[in-house]
């Protein structure tokens, strides 16, 4: 048996289709577009990708964004004035500060800044208020990545209600709200993390299994039930021959491939589970561009609701 592979690309473009005209109405409505303002930290080489695309994807599905950069020497408290200013400014609906922030701001940086951020403009969900939102299963704005998965899901056809899920990984930005929005869709749901016991077992149960690690190819053909849905939410990259040798033994095309562009990226399931699973997500063109799309929409939803339009 050969898993479906479920296309995350063109369900993205999907849901920017669906965002771009309700930008375009609200644009006429308000007399503005709905705006995102983008908070960038130093120079990390992967947040200067991650915040091209957003800038990027954003402009061209008609709204404002800005980038708004401060050096990596910046002190906490700039950044918190940056995300004041944000807070009260009428053109900007959504804010969203790039991880990781650098080291030298603290290790709990982001938690403040995070729960600095207005909650009506925290696109990413990660504000306590949205969070207990999401607990009661009453949420505007809720993390991109995880309801991403529920898009996949949902328009894949795929059933969630009645069914046993295993989210493995208990991060606030990824498992812990992957684990609610299964439960309030009516699935069994566990959550496993480092010191779970027997953990292939328990995983071998599941009709949904969500991996959120970030350890390359950790989920291998023992961890699937035949037939289940295997969704992949890790981007780990390989930089050395080793590294992908190791994970693809004898397999000359992606070694190739791999001494082409000097690295590869990977998720968190090894692709050999295709010949287990019945649906899979594959890395990249599975999750990862939901989360964009996924934001779009977050964007346009506080800017909806600041105007107090349902949407
Ligand atoms: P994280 O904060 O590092 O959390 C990783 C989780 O995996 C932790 O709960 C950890 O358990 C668990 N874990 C680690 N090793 C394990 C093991 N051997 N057995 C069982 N569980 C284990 O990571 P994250 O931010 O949630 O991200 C997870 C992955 O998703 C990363 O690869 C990241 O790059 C990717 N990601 C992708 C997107 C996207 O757009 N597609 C967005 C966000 C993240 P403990 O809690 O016990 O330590």
């Amino acid at each position: 048996m050969a898993a479906r592979l479920l296309d995350g690309v063109a369900i993205g473009n999907q849901i920017r289709a669906e965002v771009a005209p309700a930008v375009a109405a609200f644009t006429a409505r308000a007399g503005r577009p709905p705006g995102l303002g983008i908070v960038l930290v130093g120079d990390n080489p992967a947040s200067e990708v991650y915040v091209r695309n957003k800038l990027k994807s954003a402009g061209e599905t008609g709204m404002f964004a800005e980038l708004i950069r401060l050096p990596a020497a910046a002190s906490l408290a700039d950044l918190l004035a940056v995300v004041d200013r944000l807070n009260t400014s009428e053109r900007h609906d959504g804010i969203l500060v790039q991880s990781p922030l650098p080291d030298a701001m603290g290790h709990d940086a982001e938690r403040r800044v995070f729960d600095a951020v207005s909650a009506a403009k925290d696109v990413d969900g990660f504000h306590p208020i949205n969070v207990g939102y999401l607990v009661q299963n009453r949420a505007t704005l809720v993390a991109c990545t995880p309801t991403g998965v529920i898009e996949i899901l949902e328009r894949s056809n795929i059933k969630i209600a009645g069914t046993r899920a295993v989210v493995i990984g208990r991060s606030d930005i990824v498992g812990k709200p992957m684990a609610l929005l299964l439960l309030h869709r009516h699935a069994t749901v566990t959550i496993a993390h480092s010191k779970t016991a027997d953990l292939t077992k328990l995983c071998a149960e599941a009709d949904i299994l969500v991996a959120a690690i970030g350890r390359p190819g950790f989920v291998t053909k023992p961890f699937v039930k035949p037939g289940a849905t295997v969704i992949d939410v890790g981007i780990n990259r390989l930089d050395t021959r080793d590294a992908v040798e190791k994970m693809f033994p004898g397999d000359t095309a992606r070694l190739a491939a791999f001494e082409k562009r000097g690295s590869m990226l990977v998720g968190d399931v090894h692709p050999n589970v295709a010949e287990v699973a019945g649906a899979l997500t594959p890395v990249p063109g599975g999750v990862g561009p939901l989360t964009i799309a996924l934001l779009l929409r977050n964007t346009l939803r506080a800017a909806q609701a600041r105007a107090g339009w349902a949407g």
